[in-house]
């Protein structure tokens, strides 16, 4: 799996690295951060997580 962010779209309402930390973190303007681009197996459903909480679809998942 890979996860992609917009930073275009993201406005940094947090919600993503609060609900999966593993996964996400914060810029200094609280952006969203990718920690992994290729996540890890146990992870997935964490980076899921957070895709389906962003309120501007900035997220995105490919499967593999
Ligand atoms: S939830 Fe979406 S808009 Fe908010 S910081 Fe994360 S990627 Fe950006």
């Amino acid at each position: 799996m890979k996860v992609r962010v917009d930073l275009d779209v993201c406005v940094g309402h947090g919600r993503c690295y609060v609900l999966a930390p593993e996964v996400f973190g914060e810029d200094e303007r609280g952006r969203c951060v990718l920690k992994f681009t290729d996540v890890p197996p146990d992870l997935e459903a964490k980076a899921r997580r957070g895709e389906e909480n962003c309120p501007e679809a900035a997220i995105c998942i490919e499967d593999d």
